[in-house]
């Protein structure tokens, strides 16, 4: 028998009659120019080039792009798709639900929460006797904007690494958020200014404000309004929202604004009075990063597992070979190999945060992490 599709979690390979030849992993899904490319069902897993069939994880643009001939995925991701790029996103679309088992060419798929942002799934792919669940982007932290993740037994499972190094260890996202409002009451003459992801990020922080018991109006930069309306039509609560456009500056005193990243560094802050900046991501864990970017109170909020949250979920999913992907693949795969799993880095590439101005330095954050620490 192939060692390789042996795991404790499947634990169904050990009553397997000797006469079946195992599938290897890699003929069931194997890293492509256009992504992760599953040859017998006929798909692509959240392609970075146009395919023909795609089969999408969540709605990130980096995961989630136009111009595919047709597009598998929940609802709410095909909603998002819709949102960004239009009703003609893609040739032909179909919404599957979490649980619900499809049948692709000569493989079985199936959707998992991966707690991630709303609508966010792993993918498990299985033929014959082997199952590897691809699990997007995840994290095992409590949201209240979305399923939780789901921890799916299999034989491979294909990981994140974004925040991939011992260092990272986001801690309590409600804490996070009380220092916000700490801060708040402090300077009730300043606004706040909160960058963070337009999807799903500022959404949850919102939620977690909520559950913090603010009840004042939150505001909303222009490029945040359409997705958040969103998830509230799928009923998360998120309470008084406004258009911060077109409010008085002085208005603005002690409230609170939600912004992409990108527009709390630049002109657009000049209609606060003296804001006080925050950054919503796990990566204000590395101080420099947080002074490099200008922010004055960094919020170590993410939507990505942990290093203790990717451990975790590797031991708990009992799979025997583990394939690593975009972040920081090493440590996790030394992390792996210590414990006597087959892993490897993926090469796949493309992917990174949603925010594209985010993109261009995780590896410096890394460094910096590291430097930090001494790491
Ligand atoms: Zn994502």
């Amino acid at each position: 028998m192939d060692a390789r599709v042996k795991s404790a979690g499947a634990g169904k390979n050990s009553r397997k009659p000797p006469y079946i030849i195992p599938m290897r992993p890699h003929d069931l899904l194997l890293p492509a120019p256009a992504g992760l490319c599953c040859q017998p069902g006929g798909f692509h897993i959240d392609p970075v080039r146009p395919v023909e069939r795609a089969v999408i994880t969540h709605g990130h643009s980096d995961h989630a792009r136009p111009g595919h001939g047709a597009v598998l995925a929940t609802q709410e991701t095909l909603d998002m798709m819709r949102l960004r790029y239009g009703d003609n996103f893609a040739g032909r679309t179909q919404a599957i639900a979490y649980g619900e088992e499809l049948r692709l060419g000569d493989v079985t798929i199936k959707f998992h929460p991966a707690g991630h942002v709303l609508g966010s799934a792993q993918i498990a792919v299985s033929c014959k006797d082997t199952c590897i669940v691809a699990s997007g982007d995840y994290k095992d932290a409590p949201d209240p904007t979305c399923a939780p993740f789901e921890v799916v037994p299999c034989d491979v499972f294909i990981t994140e690494a974004t925040f991939g190094l011992p260092v990272f260890r986001h801690g309590n996202a409600a804490d996070e958020v009380k220092k916000l409002l700490a801060s708040v009451a402090l300077f009730p003459e300043r606004a706040h200014l909160v960058g963070a992801y337009s999807l799903g990020k500022a959404q949850r922080v919102i939620a977690l404000l909520r559950l913090a018991g603010y009840d004042a109006p939150i505001y909303l930069h222009g490029a945040m309004e359409q997705i958040t309306s969103y998830y509230q039509s799928r009923g998360v609560a998120l309470g008084e929202l406004r258009p911060v456009k077109g409010v008085k500056k002085a208005d603005l005193a002690g409230t609170i604004t939600l912004a992409p990243p990108s527009a709390t560094s630049d002109i657009w802050t000049r209609r606060f009075p003296d804001p006080v900046t925050a950054f919503a991501s796990g990566w204000m864990r590395v101080r420099a990063r947080a002074r490099q970017r200008g922010v004055e109170l960094p919020l170590v909020i993410s939507d990505h597992a942990d290093w203790d949250g990717l451990t975790a979920t590797i031991s708990a999913t009992g799979a025997g070979e583990i394939w690593v992907t975009h972040g920081q693949e090493d440590a996790l795969v030394h992390w792996c190999q210590t414990r006597g799993l087959a892993a490897r880095p993926l090469a796949l590439v493309g992917y990174g945060d949603e925010d594209e101005h985010e993109q261009e330095s995780d590896k410096t954050a890394a460094d910096e992490a590291a430097a930090e620490t001494g790491a």
